[in-house]
């Protein structure tokens, strides 16, 4: 089997996926500190101070699926920086083939190749 992409492409890609993990991170640490700010507002209220319409609104903008997207695609970008170091990355993980060049620069998330990914 033919090496899939070039040593300079790997580099490029481990560091896209580094920068990826890096605003990943970012945004759920921000999403956490909301969360402490809702739990704050909320524990206010326990002793009868606060704004209840100001807490509703920091509340509503908690997006817990944001969340749980944010920490599946960063267990995506560990996965695929692994593929990378074991020299895996780019073969489709059903049938082993390589997966379309231009797929996984558009996305070096994917794992799987056209056929397979249905
Ligand atoms: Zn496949």
């Amino acid at each position: 089997m033919a090496a899939v992409l070039s040593r300079d492409e790997l580099e490029h890609m481990a560091d896209t996926l580094h920068e990826l993990l890096e605003a990943l991170h970012e945004e759920l640490a921000d999403e956490l500190n909301e969360i402490e700010h809702v739990r704050h507002l909320l524990k206010r209220h326990a002793h009868g101070q606060g704004d209840r319409q100001a807490t509703l609104e920091v509340a509503r903008r908690l997006n817990l699926e944001h969340m749980r997207h944010h920490l599946e695609s960063i267990a995506s970008c560990n996965q695929a920086l692994e593929r990378i170091n074991r020299g895996r990355f780019g073969r489709c993980r059903c049938c082993g083939e390589a997966i379309e060049l231009n797929r996984l620069r558009a996305d070096p998330l994917i794992d799987t190749c056209l056929s397979c990914q249905s």
